[in-house]
């Protein structure tokens, strides 16, 4: 769905949305949409920026960085965004975005897509590192086991024998 700069400079915009798994393009990133994803936005003009403000709602999958099981995650998230017409780059040839600006994106003259928002804020949801509990075991490097299910028995560097200390331990 198209926000239009035609509709904007007449009134404020608001939409409410809900994509199905596999509507959104999340350029392959690491983790899958499990649901439906809901959005509620508001967008108006301030100036020559659009302002959008919503709220997206869904579930995700991803997988544990140590073990690598499904981890199943809720996605809540409000967003409070600035677009800037993209031929004002093109005046300003190089415009340094502040660092207190980092939510300012561009869009074309024809608007923004809310689809690329949405998927844009899911993509941000996700944490860099998902474990699926905070002790995860995660799985053996010697035999590939998970840990948490199995005691594979295999000796590894975090055991005493072999811990990096031990060779200044032998004669
Ligand atoms: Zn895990
Ligand atoms: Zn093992």
């Amino acid at each position: 769905m198209l926000i239009s700069l035609e509709e904007l400079e007449l009134h404020r915009v608001v939409v409410s949305e809900t994509y199905a798994s596999g509507a959104l393009d999340y350029h392959g990133a690491e983790f899958k949409q499990l649901g439906p994803i809901k959005v509620s936005a508001a967008a108006e003009l301030t100036g020559q920026e659009i302002h959008i403000q919503g709220h997206i709602g869904g579930r995700l999958w991803t997988e544990c960085d140590r073990c690598l099981t499904k981890v199943e995650m809720p996605v809540e998230r409000d967003f409070d965004l600035y677009y800037r017409p993209l031929k004002a780059i093109a005046r300003e040839e190089e415009v340094e975005v502040p660092a207190d600006e980092l939510n300012v994106g561009f869009f074309s003259d024809s608007g923004i897509a809310l689809e690329e928002v949405v998927a844009e804020q899911v993509i941000l949801s996700v944490p860099m590192k998902v474990v699926c509990r905070v002790d995860c075991r995660g799985l053996c490097p010697v035999c590939g086991a998970d840990r948490n299910r199995v005691n594979c028995g295999c000796a590894t560097r975090q055991s005493g024998a072999e811990s990096p200390f031990s060779s200044l331990l032998e004669p």
